[in-house]
């Protein structure tokens, strides 16, 4: 065990995107056995006029700053404030160790790392296949290392989980010799899939062990087909665009429309790249609005219209992965929409009746875990929770990197 472990202390789990650091504080107790999350919290619009906020465990609000003036050298200021805040705030509690959530570990990586030198230069050699998230977590990394000398930091990939997938399952039609380079399906949303498996393992073991669609619906959404807890296919691939249509994202395409544009309107690739993740999906179809509320409290019929492709799609997955696993013996339905949608959850449903999916509308509506109705498959809402998942890869990494 690492000897940090022996005392209680505090962990840091960062998301960091291009304008933004969210963060949770977990402390760590009881020789890693018990991690409880403290608090949560964001620094936002960076690069503009940063914003920190930051709330409990119950939502109560600790503190809403702005970081306007100091917002004038990047990220590695804010997060270096970041920091010496979590040490006023827990002044007896040491900062054991920071856990990351890394986009992309690329091939190589099939489990959260202990960051190193080599580590490091390996993540930034898979920037190009996530050029908007990985220069972000990279610099992260990068930052706590130059600032905090010996501290612990645990890489953990969005796409780690899926490296069980099958050959038929990674591989695009595309000639084998950019297969090898690296063209192929990597899938996302890992560690909310790896969370969800072992929460139903807790659970609901005879479920987990089954073939079980989980239905990550949030800003960003994407399904995965799990066969006894491990991945079998994912919606998203290369990139996280393919799939559903997401809140900005266009989800899958004809990739003829990609020659079409460049051919004809003269798009580049940073228009391709603003087009399909920035002015798509939900905001693209609707004009109103990437966010589902907005769009179902709409009485116009681009919202409709919006929801009702959301749906479809989704189900239309749902149909696909139950193909892969060989049938379905239940849903899971989680994250933002996921979680809190009833007409969502519902919609979808809908198509499902051929699978044995029936739902208990009251049920649904009132959010209980368990929401289907007599003698249909089960369909469950959990909440995710990616945040615990990597301070829980953090820990007993740390932990077994000591006992060998
Ligand atoms: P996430 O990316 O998982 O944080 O999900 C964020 C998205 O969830 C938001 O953009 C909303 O569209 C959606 N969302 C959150 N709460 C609700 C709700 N009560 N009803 C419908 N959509 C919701």
């Amino acid at each position: 065990m690492d000897p940090r472990l022996s005392h209680d202390g505090a962990l840091l789990v960062l998301n960091s995107g291009s304008s933004s650091i969210k963060f949770t504080v977990f402390q760590v107790a009881d020789a890693g056995k018990d991690i409880s999350p403290l608090f949560s919290g964001q620094v936002t619009g960076i690069g503009t006029a940063a914003e920190f906020s930051v709330k409990d465990v119950s939502g109560v609000s600790l503190a809403r700053e702005s970081w306007a003036e100091r917002d004038t050298g990047g990220v590695a200021p804010l997060l270096r404030d970041l920091i010496a805040w979590i040490r006023t705030r827990l002044p007896d509690l040491p900062l054991l160790a920071a856990g990351h959530r890394v986009v992309h570990g690329g091939a190589g990586f099939h489990h959260p790392v202990r960051v190193t030198n080599r580590v490091l230069d390996e993540l930034e050699s898979l920037i190009p296949l996530a050029p908007l998230h990985q220069p972000q977590n990279v610099s992260a990394i990068r930052v706590l290392a130059e600032s905090f000398d010996g501290l612990p930091q645990i890489a953990c990939f969005d796409t780690a989980f899926h490296h069980s997938q099958p050959f038929v399952a990674k591989t695009y039609g595309l000639p084998r010799q950019l297969s090898e380079k690296g063209v192929q399906r990597y899938g996302f949303h890992g560690l909310s899939y790896e969370f969800i498996a072992q929460r139903l393992r807790e659970t609901v073991p005879e479920v987990a062990e089954g073939r079980v669609v989980v239905a990550h619906l949030g800003n960003g959404s994407s399904l995965c087909g799990l066969k006894d807890g491990r991945s079998i296919d994912t919606t998203m691939g290369f990139s996280a665009l393919e799939g559903v249509p997401m809140g900005t994202r266009s989800g899958s395409l004809d990739p003829g429309i990609l020659i079409y544009l460049m051919r004809e309107m003269g798009m580049d690739a940073d228009a391709l790249e603003h087009l399909l993740y920035q002015e798509s999906g939900l905001l693209g179809v609707s004009g109103i609005s990437n966010d589902m509320r907005v769009l179902l409290e709409s009485d116009r019929p681009e919202a409709k219209e919006a929801v009702d492709l959301f749906c479809y799609h989704v189900a239309k997955e749902i149909g696909g992965l139950s193909c892969a696993l060989g049938g379905l013996d239940a849903l899971v339905f989680t994250a933002g929409i996921g979680e809190h949608s009833a007409p969502v959850r519902s919609r979808v449903c809908s198509y499902l009746r051929f699978l044995g999916i029936t739902l208990d509308e009251d049920a649904n509506d009132r959010g209980d875990t368990a929401i289907a109705a007599d003698g249909s498959l089960p369909v469950y809402i959990i909440p995710t929770n990616e945040e615990f998942m990597i301070a829980r890869h953090a820990v007993d990494l740390m932990n077994l990197r000591n006992a060998a």
